[in-house]
């Protein structure tokens, strides 16, 4: 009989391989009152680890922490809390596969995929901020014989709290540039996969910083990271993670004015048309579309998870994207081969299920996928993993939930347009604005569309292309603010104007 798929915020009495740990001042701890999450791989079902399950107490005591090492760690020189960071991505890169094996472990993924993107782009936020807070960032203005200097003071403690998806990834984006700016972190990783934010804190002892400066909690958000974004002693919050959260993390900072930056969902389009779906480049299309759709099991924000395709290019590039989808190799997240590994947990496999099931109520038609996927097809090893074929549905209006809710799994809908009117226009049609990405062979069409979309980035030809260097982020519900290059440091710092008018 198949085990019921297990909850990854169950508490278990049994004990796991690892026993995760607070860092708070220095010091490994368990939670206060000792309570515990269980963490499992979601493609075996097994248990692997216990995570503490923290309270407020353990907040204070983090924030304490970070309040008490801030003024020492934002007065060092730029350059030595570059070299502490520095210092840190060596440590990551020396133990690079022991992290990408940890992390798809954690989180279901296909080794490859982390030992390919998750783990090396951490090394690289890390290494990126550390050389990037070394540029002088100090602007002076001369008017009127007066001269402006305006300075970046690093605000104090930083709560930077990061979702499941990509766990590492998204928490060194959030916790190198605090730290590069001068800020102490109190750092709230996902409950779902809290092992390499573990293994970080490990690491940063080692890289020796000082006590205090990088705190990381574990435990539930309605528990733990309720109380840190609440807390009137941390002035500001970086948030990745879903848009309902994000609406109760800046109701929460609005009543102390705490700074906020907040990642949010997306139901993202992309945009195929005919010219993209010729004999020369139908191949790249459809893969690119299909990496767009189905990368990390679409669990990525900008996960193009409605494709828009020119009703005139509709019947050869439909039966290819579908053909291939249909190949794309669902399996054992350790086998090399694989390409769509284990969703994150069985819970989220029954949430994605449930909405393919809703979307096919609301008159969609299956293409491929729809179905929890078939564990004979599976090594013994994960039959009973969180396992769903990527999923292909056509037929539903733009205004169908399926079209409007972010699903946030394998699952990508498809949507015919006549003119670029009309694919702008479904294309705006959603409550989100986090991405796009166009494909078609005409720059001055893909000029006037990317003009025209309301979303923070759009990719011409190419999905999830990043550059540090450049402001990433989303409007109306996909986010408030932006990360990345200067955008980000800035975030965690008060410019204070210093005027300087010549004595009499
Ligand atoms: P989530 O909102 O459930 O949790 C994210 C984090 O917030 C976790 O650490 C969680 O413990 C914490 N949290 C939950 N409730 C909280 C509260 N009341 N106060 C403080 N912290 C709280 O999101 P998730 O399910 O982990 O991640 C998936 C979501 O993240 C998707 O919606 C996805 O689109 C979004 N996401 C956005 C981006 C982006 O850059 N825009 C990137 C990755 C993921």
């Amino acid at each position: 009989m198949r085990r019921p798929y297990p909850s990854s915020t169950m508490s278990a009495p049994i004990t796991a391989d690892r026993v995760i740990a607070n860092l708070i001042a220095g010091r490994f701890t368990p939670a206060h009152g000792g309570a515990i999450i269980s963490v499992y791989d979601p493609a075996t079902g097994a248990l692997i680890a216990t995570a503490p399950d923290s309270t407020a107490h353990d907040i204070d005591a983090a924030v304490d922490a970070a309040a008490t090492a801030f003024p020492a760690w934002s007065s060092l020189p730029p350059s030595a809390r570059a070299k502490k960071l520095h210092a840190l991505a060596d440590l990551v890169e020396r133990d690079i596969d022991e992290f990408a094996r940890i992390e798809s472990l954690d989180t279901g993924k296909p080794l490859a995929l982390a030992r390919s993107l998750d783990i090396p782009r951490a090394i690289s936020n890390i290494r990126f901020f550390a050389d990037a807070i070394l540029v002088d960032d100090h602007e002076t203005f001369l008017h009127g014989g007066a001269t402006s200097v305006v300075h970046h003071r690093a605000l104090g403690v930083a709560a930077c709290i990061s979702p499941w998806n990509l766990p590492l990834y998204l928490f060194t984006w959030k916790i190198a540039p605090a730290l590069a700016a001068g800020c102490t972190v109190v750092g709230k990783p996902s409950e779902v996969t809290p092992l390499t934010a573990w293994m970080l804190a490990e690491r940063s002892v080692e890289a020796g910083f000082p006590t205090g400066v990088i705190n990381i909690v574990h435990g539930r958000g309605p528990l733990s990271g309720a109380a840190l974004v609440s807390h009137p002693r941390v002035a500001c919050i970086t948030f990745t993670g879903g848009t309902a959260t994000g609406e109760l993390i800046a109701r929460a900072a609005a009543p102390t004015f705490k700074r906020t930056a907040l990642e949010l969902g997306g139901k993202n389009p992309s945009i195929v048309f005919a010219d993209a779906v010729t004999p020369s480049n139908l191949l790249a299309t459809v893969e690119g579309v299909a990496r767009a759709a189905f990368t990390n099991q679409g669990q990525v924000c900008h996960c193009g998870s409605r494709i828009l395709v020119a009703r005139e290019a509709w019947d050869a590039f439909v039966p290819a994207l579908v053909e291939h989808t249909k190949k794309m190799r669902v399996g054992d997240p350790l086998d090399p081969s694989t390409q769509i590994g284990a969703l994150v947990s069985g819970q989220h496999l029954l949430k994605v299920a449930t909405a393919v099931d809703s979307a096919v109520r609301d008159g969609g038609r299956l293409l491929c996928g729809g179905a929890r996927f078939d564990g004979a097809l599976l090594p013994e090893r994960v039959r009973s993993g969180a396992f769903y074929p990527p999923t292909l549905i056509e037929g539903l209006a733009p205004s169908a939930r399926a079209n409007q809710e972010e699903i946030f799994g394998p699952v990508a809908t498809l949507i015919p347009f006549d003119d670029e009117a009309q694919a702008i226009a479904i294309a705006n049609g959603t409550r989100f604005g986090l991405s796009a990405s166009v494909w078609t062979s005409d720059d001055s069409c893909a000029t006037r569309i990317a003009n025209a979309l309301d979303c923070g980035t759009v990719w011409i030809n190419s999905w999830m292309v990043r550059d540090l260097r450049v402001p990433i982020g989303g409007m109306r519900s996909s986010g408030l603010g932006r990360e990345g290059g200067r955008e980000a440091l800035r975030f965690f710092a008060e410019p204070v104007v210093v005027v300087q008018s010549k004595g009499k």
